[in-house]
């Protein structure tokens, strides 16, 4: 009985199949919902090909109907490498540690982990709300390697009713103005003049007031709607720099963040060259950070994005440089014309004793000034930061310590002043 309620792949149930059969559970008590997922399947399907991932997907179907077995149970692959089950609360947790046992064992060469997020719903629970808190559950530990399970709980509601709330207002937000662009000076070591400015969206919402890019970006990143946020700051920072080019106004080149997807979820380089015609803005004006990345599927892409870009004449940053496990990779696969070094290098760098720390910084440096790259260190807060910085050979600071971010005109108003830029 294929159709749209079995898997083609495993011949669980589909997403729509779940959802009509959790029907026969409803009223019922002592149930929970658990949500798998496998780490790393994207890299597992790069290095072994998709007919091995497919096997492997097929393999853990067999070991969860193994488990999950009774009457009583319901199981589905609802996407990719998503599983979905509908069981008795009380032999949850050790059914999901025996499914890892099982796993353990399935590939030699890589360990599998299969996360799982558990929700109790309650009697009459819609059971969409309910997998969509086990999910948020199993999201919540993508990054923590030393568990595997773990069990949903009310903070990660306001989470997600935060993240929909994002998702909702977005175009309400463009549309009225909550969204605008704040730049951060970046100073020259050489002259100790700004010399260019990072532009950072804000979100200043009436009902919940400030929004941090930190919860609005990773949302957008995740549900894929990133680029509408890069096209609109990109475009807002393209109009406040015709208004000072209008009004005769010294001008200095500004960099802006661009996410990875956007190279697959629009033309982003049609985009940015329509905003700068209409604006009459050089390409030289306009840099491009692109935080690094591990996902060799998104290399493809990303790399002719960036050759291309480079090509037309637009420098290229590589963001966060440090913060991943591929700094290295990244550096070796893709041209860049400066590196910006993570923040976190310097959190909490306190220049007379961290040896540990200098070594990384000045190693990394010289490794940037044999390629041939420019070194930008984000996150400088204190006069002794600045002089360690300046004295190991960074070519350009970022940071509080020379000004938050702030709207364009004010920039040139500091009394650190501004490098003379000759635009055309
Ligand atoms: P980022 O690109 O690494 O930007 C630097 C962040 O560090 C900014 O945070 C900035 O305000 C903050 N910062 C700068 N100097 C200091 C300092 O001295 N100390 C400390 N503690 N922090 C400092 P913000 O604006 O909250 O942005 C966070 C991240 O959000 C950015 O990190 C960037 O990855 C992302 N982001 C911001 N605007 C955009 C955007 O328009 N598009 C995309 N794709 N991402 C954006
Ligand atoms: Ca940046
Ligand atoms: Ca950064």
């Amino acid at each position: 009985m294929l159709g749209r309620n079995r898997d083609r792949l495993t011949g669980l149930l589909t997403r729509e199949g779940f959802i009509e059969l959790s029907r026969n559970f409803a009223g019922r008590e002592g149930l929970a919902v658990v949500w798998f997922n496998l780490d790393n399947f994207k890299m597992f399907n790069n290095r072994f090909g998709f007919e091995r991932g497919d096997e492997i997907l097929k393999e853990i179907a067999l070991i969860l109907a193994n488990i999950f077995s009774s009457d009583d149970d319901l199981l589905a692959r609802f996407s990719d490498d998503n599983f979905v089950i509908l069981t008795d609360w009380l032999k949850v947790e050790m059914n999901i540690d025996t499914v890892q046992e099982y796993l353990y064992t399935l590939h030699e060469n890589v360990t599998l982990r299969l996360r799982a997020g558990i929700y109790f719903p309650s009697e009459n629970e819609d059971i969409r709300s309910a997998f969509d808190r086990a999910k948020l559950a199993c999201d919540s530990i993508r990054k923590n390697h030393s568990v595997s399970s773990c069990m949903f709980h009310d903070g990660m509601s306001k989470e997600l009713a935060l993240q929909q709330y994002i998702l909702d207002k977005l175009d309400y937000a463009f549309t009225n103005k909550f969204i605008n662009v704040l730049y951060q000076p970046i100073v020259r070591v050489s002259t100790g003049k700004i010399c260019e400015a990072e532009a950072l969206a804000r979100w200043n919402d009436p009902e919940l007031g400030f929004i941090s890019p930190g919860e609005f970006i990773p949302t957008l990143e995740q549900y894929r709607e990133i680029h509408k946020l890069d096209i609109y700051a990109m475009k807002k920072v393209c109009e406040d720099y015709h208004t000072r080019q209008a009004r005769g106004l010294a001008l200095i080149p500004v960099s802006i963040n661009l996410s990875r997807l956007d190279f697959e979820l629009c033309d982003i380089i049609r985009e940015i060259e329509a905003a700068i015609t209409i604006n009459n803005i050089p390409r030289e004006m306009l840099r491009i950070e692109i935080t690094e990345t591990i996902n060799d599927e998104e290399m493809t892409v990303l790399n002719l994005g960036i050759e291309k870009l480079r090509a037309m004449g637009y420098q290229v940053w590589m963001d966060d440089f440090g913060s991943g496990y591929s700094s290295l990779n990244v550096l070796k696969d893709y041209n860049f014309d400066t590196i910006k070094f993570d923040m976190k290098f310097l959190r909490g760098f306190d220049v007379n004793k961290s040896d540990k720390v200098k070594y990384i910084i000045s190693s990394n440096l010289s490794m940037a000034r044999l390629m041939g790259v420019q070194a930008l260190a984000e996150g400088v807060e204190t006069a002794e930061q600045l002089e360690y910085l300046r004295s190991i050979g960074f070519d350009k600071l970022q940071g509080y310590y020379f000004g938050k971010p702030m709207k364009l005109d004010e920039i040139f108003a500091l009394s650190i002043g501004v490098e003379e830029v000759h635009s055309s």
